[in-house]
């Protein structure tokens, strides 16, 4: 089964004559273990689909499902507790806290969960954004690069279900935004997670598996990209 879908997702912003409908029946399926990019124009509704499919905000009509779970039939504070536990973020603008180093930005999920953190598993993640040498570090001690890395490796620190990306290499130069796609690569490659990311980058989407396109609210392709298609 999926990871996550949404079906015949529709979401209306406002009402009356300023009502948009960023959103006109979309269904799509965001399959297990695979990397997914979102792509269209500025306002195709691209971060509405990854934010209702996300639970950070509701469909007007339809539904989205995280695994068998009807994300519309949750009560709020189950909806957080299923965002907390079983869904990562990754968000343009990093949003680490700057108080913290690394190393606390990273378990800071497992933190605020009151979870044991995995020492192994933190060693893997660590090992796998190539950090190790920076986790006492605070973040304005870091490039912009390096931060998105420990974005990701927050996003990833909880095993969640899903990571959900929004154009998480919109702020960063094209060498480290390729170190970030990486990454997620290999997060769905090596420790087989699954990504769905925004993005308008063709670049970016190439080394994605399956990419969906978005315009005027409406889903108009779906692609499968061979690994032989990828960029690497
Ligand atoms: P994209 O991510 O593809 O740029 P969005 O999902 O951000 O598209 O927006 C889709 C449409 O919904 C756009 O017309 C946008 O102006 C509108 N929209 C997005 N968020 C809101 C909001 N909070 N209130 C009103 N309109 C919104
Ligand atoms: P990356 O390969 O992650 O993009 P850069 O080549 O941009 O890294 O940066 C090289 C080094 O310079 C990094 O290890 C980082 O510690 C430091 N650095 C880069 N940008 C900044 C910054 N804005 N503030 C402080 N240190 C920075």
């Amino acid at each position: 089964r999926p990871a996550a879908r949404v079906e015949e997702a529709v979401k209306i912003y406002g009402l009356g004559a300023t009502e948009v409908r960023a959103l006109n029946h979309v269904s799509v399926e965001f399959p297990a273990e695979r990397f997914t990019a979102i792509m269209g124009p500025s306002g195709s509704g691209k971060s509405t689909l990854l934010h209702c499919a996300a639970g950070l905000d509701s469909l007007t009509a339809g539904s989205a499902y995280l695994g068998d779970t009807e994300l519309g039939s949750l009560p709020d504070r189950k909806l957080t507790l299923l965002r907390r536990e079983r869904i990562g973020f990754v968000f343009q603008a990093f949003n680490l806290v700057p108080t913290l180093t690394v190393r606390e930005n990273i378990t800071l999920p497992l933190d605020l969960a009151g979870s044991r953190v995995d020492t192994d598993w933190l060693t893997t993640l660590i090992d796998v954004v190539g950090l190790g040498d920076r986790l006492a570090h605070r973040p304005t001690e870091l490039s912009g690069g390096q931060q998105q890395r420990v974005a990701v490796a927050r996003a990833l620190v909880s095993r969640p279900e899903v990571v959900f990306a929004d154009e998480p290499t919109g702020n960063l130069d094209s060498r480290s935004g390729a170190e970030v796609l990486g990454l997620l690569r290999r997060a769905v490659d090596e420790i087989r997670q699954s990504v769905v990311m925004v993005t308008h980058d063709p670049t970016a989407a190439g080394h994605a598996d399956q990419v969906v396109f978005l315009a005027d609210g409406k889903l108009v392709d779906t692609m499968q990209q061979p690994t032989a298609d990828r960029v690497l």
